[in-house]
């Protein structure tokens, strides 16, 4: 296009500000008093970030990170892969529409075949796809309207420990009652189910047991006509929940789960926001278990670091009106174009079996530890989502022998953590899992490094509590 038409002011570009020179207690102590008291990463990883590439984030003081974080997940190709630059560029190059709400361009057709690829045939022969506003709670929304609109039912079904977003249809799925305190009515028309938590399993006794009493639970429930619990509208699950503690579901839960919403025909919704496209060792989590949803939520990956979320959904299912989910940021295009690449780049280069084998390796390096410090209680995880139950060894065993959530320590182990260079998360019961969600590329120095920094800063945190006790 010629540009002259176009643009009425000529472009030149702003000077830096001045902020540009603050240094990071400054730009802190203005977020602190600038930004809501909502605010929470910054309250347990105080630093101002100038610049990122790969598994490495540098902050204005020039201090590098490791950084295990990641945008909750969301990196999977590290941060400014060449790869996705260059996707990017290129869009911006070609004068794509940045925002075409949902109207239609080949670079959205492309995306679209570039996900279907990856998904199993069973499930994309008979897909319909809708694009939500670009964040998982969005797409976890649309999730409950469609299944509402298809069922003609109002209620849902949704595991202790759940985390699918925080708007308030989402948060009505939630496991923690922190983000939901105060709200009134935020958890009206949702039964809750036990999840195969099994170091600390819902019905005391773990394994194979206590699973299959889980599902046996589930599915009386459904089929019990005084059960009191309304047929449900759908069942919405993650295949492994994150925030909730990295507790992975096992392959025969998951079938089980599959079976049990067939027969009583309630469609089955799998939350992949955190967990798609290779994250767990397989591009999708449910195929480990060798499952195919009726409705499939996916986030944080697919926008290859750009806001983006779709539904993919049984066409069965597609019964909702037209504009019955709208939203003015469906059509990222940017987000597209680079979420495109990132999945080309995770099939050509087979990062999910990359991350299963850096998965495996850290996880050993976890578990090595795990056996001279009693204060990790468990090590589990799937592929590069892991996570280190941390438990007090002096508290009291209940009646599996596990020790209480230890949440001081692990808040302790982050804190160290970040002062030796290394950024991770917290999650799980009581905040006492430290979670690990580092990028698919990271090497094996890498992951020996990242092991031997958590090894380091989880002795110093003990020491250092000792002290204050
Ligand atoms: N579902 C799952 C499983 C998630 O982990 C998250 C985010 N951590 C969400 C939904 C919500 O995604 P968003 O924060 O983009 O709304």
């Amino acid at each position: 296009m010629d540009s002259s038409k176009i643009v009425a002011f000529e472009a030149k570009p702003f000077a830096l500000s001045a902020n540009y020179a603050l240094g990071e207690n400054e730009l802190l102590a203005s977020q602190s008093r600038r930004e809501s008291n909502a605010r929470s990463y910054p309250r347990r990883i105080p630093i101002a970030l100038r610049r990122a590439r790969g598994i490495y984030v540098e902050d204005v003081e020039g201090r590098v990170f490791i950084d295990c974080l990641a945008g909750a997940g969301t990196l999977i190709l590290g941060h400014n892969h060449p790869v996705v630059v260059e996707a990017i560029q290129r869009a911006l190059r070609e004068e794509l529409p940045m925002q075409t709400l949902d109207l239609t361009t080949p670079v959205k057709e492309q995306f679209i075949d570039d996900l279907f690829s990856m998904l199993p045939d069973e499930l994309t022969r008979h897909a319909k796809i809708q694009f939500c506003g670009p964040t998982g709670t969005d797409a976890v929304e649309a999730a409950l309207k469609l299944v509402r609109t298809a069922t003609g039912r109002g209620t849902m079904l949704a595991f202790h420990g759940a985390y699918h977003g925080m708007s308030l249809g989402s948060l009505s799925l939630m496991g923690n009652l922190g983000p939901k305190a105060g709200l009134g009515g935020a958890q009206t028309g949702v039964q809750f189910l036990p999840y195969p938590y099994d170091y600390r399993c819902p019905f005391g006794l773990g394994g194979e047991a206590g699973e299959a009493v889980g599902l046996h639970y589930i599915r009386n429930m459904l089929h019990d006509p005084e059960s009191g619990v309304l047929p449900p509208a759908g069942l919405i699950l993650e295949p492994v929940q994150g925030e909730g503690g990295v507790i992975p579901a096992s392959a025969s839960w998951l079938q089980g789960i599959r079976q049990v919403t067939r027969e009583a025909e309630v469609p089955l919704i799998l939350d992949e926001v955190q967990t798609g496209l290779g994250r767990t060792g397989k591009f999708f989590a449910f195929q480990h278990a060798d499952i195919v949803p009726d409705v499939l939520v996916l986030s944080k990956a697919i926008g290859g670091s750009l806001p983006l979320s779709v539904v993919v959904y049984h066409e069965s299912l597609d019964r909702w009106r037209p504009g019955a989910h709208a939203g003015t940021f469906r059509g990222n295009q940017l987000a597209m174009a680079a979420g495109s690449a990132t999945m080309r780049l995770v099939k050509a280069e087979r990062l999910d079996l990359h991350a299963e084998a850096m998965g495996r390796r850290l996880k050993g390096h976890l578990v090595q530890l795990q056996q001279q410090l009693p204060c990790i209680g468990e090590v589990r995880g799937r592929g590069l989502m892991l996570g280190a139950e941390i438990v007090d060894p002096a508290g009291r065993a209940d009646a599996r022998g596990k020790r209480p959530a230890y949440a001081k320590l692990a808040s302790a182990i982050q804190a160290a953590c970040l002062k030796r260079g290394l950024i991770l998360e917290l999650g799980g019961r009581f905040g006492g899992t430290i979670r690990l969600l580092p990028p698919l590329i990271i090497t094996e120095p890498e992951v020996d490094r990242v092991a031997e920094i958590l090894a380091a800063a989880i002795r110093s945190a003990m020491e250092s509590i000792d002290r204050v006790a």
